[in-house]
Formats: C-alpha cells, sequence, structure tokens
C-alpha cells in the first residue's frame, strides 16, 4: 500500500504512514484511480467489540485501511516499541474534505434528521469549492432503503462519509460499496454531530495527553460502561497471542 506501513493489535491490521496525512493523499489518488476504499478508524472500543464480534473482526481485517483513531491503540504500540501518530477519523475526513478535488464529490449519510444537512453546509462554509452530492439523515426505513440505495448509484460521489456509529456504519459499507466501487467510503461516528455544532471535541489539552476519552465522560457520563472497555483493551492486547 504505497508508503503506509502495516501493524497488527489483537489480530487486527493498523496502517500507518512516515507523515501523519499520508493517509487523505493515498484515498484520494486511489479514487482518482477508480479504486474505492473502505476506512475503518480504530480504537480501544472498537477493538473490544471486534473481540467479541468475529464478524466485525473479519470485516476489520479486510479493510482497505485501518488508522489509529484512539490513544489507547497508540499507547499499546508504544509499549511494544512502535511509536506511531494518532490519527483520529474526525481529522482524517476533515483533510480529505480539504483536499477534493475539482471533480471529486462529497455524501453525508448518517445522524440524527437534519443534522447531516448542517454538517454539510458547515463544510459549504468552510470550503466553499467543496462539491455536495447530497445528504441523507441515518434512520432509512427498510421500505425507504431502496430509493437512497438507487440515489446513492446515480450519483458517484467520490467520498461517503457515514455517521451511524459502530458497527453500523461498517456493516453497511461492506454491504453496500459496490454501489460506488470507486469512492472512498469512510466511517466517522459522531463527526456530523461535532460539524454540525451539537458537540463539541475535547480541547486539544485532552488529546495532547491522550485524555479525550476523559473529557467524553465528563460530557457524556451514560457511556461509562462503554468505557470500561479501555481497561479490558489494555489486559487484552498485552495479553494476546
Ligand atoms: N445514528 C444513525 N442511525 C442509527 C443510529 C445512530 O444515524 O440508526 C447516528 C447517531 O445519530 C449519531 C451517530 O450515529 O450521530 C453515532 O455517534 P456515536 O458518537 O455514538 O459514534 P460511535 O462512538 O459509535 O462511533
Amino acid at each position: 500500500m504505497g508508503d503506509l506501513k502495516t501493524l497488527s493489535v489483537m489480530g487486527m491490521p493498523v496502517h500507518y504512514g512516515d507523515r501523519g496525512d499520508n493517509y487523505a493523499d493515498w484515498l484520494l489518488l486511489r479514487q482518482q484511480q477508480g479504486i474505492g476504499s473502505h476506512v475503518v478508524t480504530l480504537n480501544a472500543e472498537m477493538a473490544m467489540q471486534a473481540d467479541r464480534n468475529p464478524t466485525l473482526k473479519q470485516l476489520i481485517q479486510r479493510t482497505d485501511l485501518v488508522i489509529p483513531d484512539g490513544a489507547g491503540i497508540v499507547l499499546y504500540f508504544r509499549l511494544k516499541g512502535k511509536t506511531i501518530a494518532r490519527a483520529p477519523g474526525i481529522e482524517l475526513a476533515e483533510t480529505v474534505l480539504e483536499r477534493l478535488g475539482p471533480e471529486q464529490s462529497v455524501f453525508f449519510y448518517g445522524g440524527a434528521p437534519g443534522v447531516a444537512e448542517a454538517a454539510a453546509q458547515h463544510w459549504q462554509q468552510r470550503n466553499p469549492k467543496i462539491q455536495i452530492a447530497g445528504v441523507q439523515h441515518g434512520y432509512v426505513t427498510p421500505e425507504e432503503q431502496p430509493a437512497f440505495q438507487e440515489r446513492l448509484k446515480v450519483l458517484q460521489p467520490a467520498v461517503i462519509l457515514l455517521a451511524l456509529g459502530v458497527p453500523r456504519q461498517e456493516f453497511w459499507t461492506v454491504d453496500h460499496r459496490h454501489l460506488c466501487p470507486s469512492a472512498v467510503w469512510i466511517g466517522v461516528g459522531g463527526s456530523f454531530d461535532i460539524w454540525a455544532g451539537l458537540k463539541e471535541r475535547a480541547p486539544a489539552w485532552f488529546c495532547n495527553n491522550n485524555l479525550e476519552w476523559l473529557y467524553r465522560l465528563y460530557k457524556e457520563p451514560w457511556r461509562w460502561q462503554r468505557m470500561l472497555d479501555l481497561p479490558k483493551f489494555a489486559i487484552r492486547a498485552l495479553t494476546y497471542s
């Protein structure tokens, strides 16, 4: 994969480059060449989900690009003697949207009604040259799915961002990427909520000190149970053979 290299955590790949921003260029170049990509943004919580769900684990093993989204993943590799840069999924998506070529459009799929529109509007202002192919909220009914999928197929966006949560966005991509075979598909979790101004990212100090999870726990205390996966990940990853 060009100048990207691969490491492994709990039997799953993590790709990294010499520069933190390699990923976006790699993805957009492939798209121009007609080669689609699926991006998974791996953190400790997702790694533990995959550990319990073999179908998700297999999906991650076959994904074109797995980036080290979480501090836990980066700390694990550091303990193993390998220093790699953390690559939060939201930042990769932002770099991709800033570097889109004039022919490369983006589709926003996911979030509560109105959120994808607000995220797209945010991007229209941030990058006036951006081509927005369309938006769709994340609660499409089974009856509405065929028409939505036909719409995507006709539009052929270069980049499709999915904010459906893990693992819904990953499974949806694998099941539907044939609709837009040359697109870059990125599962971005709660990023639309942030671009829409509904939620805030942790201040830089928390991010720089690997404490984004602590800020999130303070803002969304009902997530505490999901966060137990962080210490579980440390034990599981270090004892995995
Ligand atoms: N969501 C959605 N459709 C669904 C369930 C969830 O669009 O059927 C959206 C939800 O509105 C939210 C996002 O998925 O914007 C999940 O964000 P979260 O921060 O939970 O992502 P995760 O931490 O799972 O990556």
